[in-house]
């Protein structure tokens, strides 16, 4: 069995690697939680990389989960709108939805990390924007002038981005 390590089975090992990460010198971090010198070094080089890399991982992580969360709320406020504004017969307001549903879909891309690389030809493809192409294209059937004219737009912005 190896040789546990005095500062990670430490009661006060955050703080100690608190201590270490603001710079303070093993020295006095030793000090401070009556710890040897050499322990702390060997902590300090030999095991808080993996801790702080561990804590920033699982940070980002909830902070991307949240983000994810709270664009998916977005979105379902948006084809609820959307719907709304449907059955009213509501244009202006429907217009306003599905702008506003394109850039929640991009934004979800983005935080998927799935737009980095080629944004626009996977936001064209994506399961997520062609079926809310049909619900655009059906929510607009009773007005034609308005669904012609919302497809031009959208078609436009395709070709213009892909190209
Ligand atoms: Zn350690």
């Amino acid at each position: 069995m190896p040789r546990r390590c005095t500062v990670c089975d430490h009661p006060e090992r955050h703080s100690i690697d608190e201590a270490l990460v603001t710079g303070a010198p093993y020295r006095s971090v030793a000090k401070r939680f009556e710890l040897s010198e050499s322990s702390v070094y060997r902590h300090k080089t030999g095991h808080l990389p993996a801790h702080l890399l561990k804590a920033r991982e699982a940070k980002e992580a909830a902070r991307a989960d949240d983000l994810l969360d709270q664009v998916r709320n977005l979105q379902a406020h948006a084809l609820d709108i959307l719907e709304r504004a449907e059955e009213t017969g509501d244009l202006r307001t429907a217009l306003a939805a599905i702008s506003q549903a394109r850039g929640n879909l991009e934004l979800l891309g983005k935080l998927a990390g799935e737009l980095d690389e080629r944004p626009q030809v996977n936001l064209l493809v994506s399961t997520e924007w062609l079926e809310l192409r049909a619900v655009i294209i059906g929510a607009l059937s009773p007005h034609p002038g308005a669904r012609e004219a919302v497809l031009r737009a959208i078609e436009g912005a395709g070709d213009g981005n892909a190209s």
